[in-house]
């Protein structure tokens, strides 16, 4: 087992910025042990004051997308013109290897990840979405102690990852191939409606006038929506990583949404409705954990699974007896 420190010790090395601190404190959130759930708990407890001001992006696309090479190539814009400290971390609940997604291929984001302005953290293997999702949300938190002021949360746009993100950041980034139409990207139409932006991927060389199109495409498609709460219409743009190109468009509606969205109040009113929604799902999670750990239950379950598959017991007769044993 890795080495643990006192808490004061993780936190006065978060608050300095140093990132070996920092990963040990994301690996103890990691940590499926419950001795180090309660110390990063409270190392979290201790460091929540000076959170909270990093502007949140979740990024997200089908695999071929482009997402890798886009979040190499923002990113580095992030760090060098805008002058920000960046933390990119990801939600890939199907990754199974250590190393997890974003540096799963070595030539992933090669110049991220050996700049001191950024931190990079993969995804935790072989974790359910649930699981993933809440040590995402918890590093979210640790970086911004560690004065991380942009923190990108990259995730894969097939499944229920995107619904999870979209909980935990402030802005919602697309990212779009152009000429291959919604249904062949697998892109659901509540995954576009997420959407605060949205990047055609590629526009270089011969792709330019099609990325255009398609542009213009989803700019009227976006327009059908029902007006966001937040007052803000989404926007598309079109991008090159290989070229660095159209980056600082996105970055500048990024400054535009929040700019927009922080004068009328809606980026404080998502924030606080995040921390409730992180709230009920910390409960949620910790009775359910909870439940199957019980002893009785770990006796009971296997026979009372087989009585409701053959048929001799309702679901919901089981499910009740099986919660009057906790
Ligand atoms: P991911 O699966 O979404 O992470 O996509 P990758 O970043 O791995 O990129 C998939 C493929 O698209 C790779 O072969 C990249 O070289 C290529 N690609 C990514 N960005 C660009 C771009 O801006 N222009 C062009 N022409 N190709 C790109």
């Amino acid at each position: 087992m890795a080495k643990r420190f006192s808490p004061d010790k993780y936190v006065e090395g978060i608050l300095a910025g140093d990132r070996v601190m920092l990963s040990r404190a994301i690996t103890l959130v990691e940590s499926r042990l419950h001795s180090d759930q309660e110390l990063a708990q409270e190392v979290i407890n201790q460091v929540l004051p000076r959170t909270g001001r990093s502007v949140r992006i979740g990024i997200t696309g089908v695999p071929g997308v482009g997402k890798s090479t886009f979040i190499e190539a923002f990113g580095n814009y992030v760090i060098q013109e805008q002058g920000k400290k960046l933390a990119v971390l990801a939600i890939d609940p199907t990754s199974q290897r250590s190393g997890g997604s974003i540096l799963g291929d070595k030539t992933r984001m090669e110049s991220l990840s050996v700049n001191p302005q950024a931190f990079i953290r993969p995804s935790p293997a072989g974790k359910s979405l649930g699981g993933v999702t809440r040590s995402t949300r918890e590093s979210i938190i640790l970086c911004e102690a560690a004065g991380f002021e942009v923190i990108f949360v990259e995730t894969v746009g097939v499944g229920q990852s995107e619904t999870a993100v979209h909980a935990m950041v402030d802005f919602f980034l697309l990212l779009m191939l152009a000429g291959a139409g919604d249904e062949l990207q697998g892109i659901k139409r509540g995954i576009m409606e997420m959407a605060d932006a949205i990047a055609i991927t590629k526009a270089d060389g011969s792709n330019v006038d099609k990325a255009k199109a398609a542009r213009a495409e989803y700019q009227n498609a976006l327009h059908l929506y029902p007006m966001a709460s937040s007052g803000w219409l989404p926007k598309v743009s079109t991008c090159s990583a290989l070229q660095n190109t159209g980056l600082d468009k996105i970055w500048q509606t990024v400054e535009d949404y929040l700019q927009l969205t922080q004068s009328n109040g809606y980026f404080d009113k998502k924030r606080r409705d995040q921390n409730l929604q992180w709230m009920y799902e910390a409960i949620r999670q910790s009775l359910e954990e909870r439940f199957y750990a019980a002893q009785q239950v770990k006796e009971q379950l296997p026979g009372i699974t087989d009585e409701v598959k053959e048929g001799n017991k309702s679901a919901f007769a089981a499910a009740a007896e099986l919660l009057k044993l906790v």
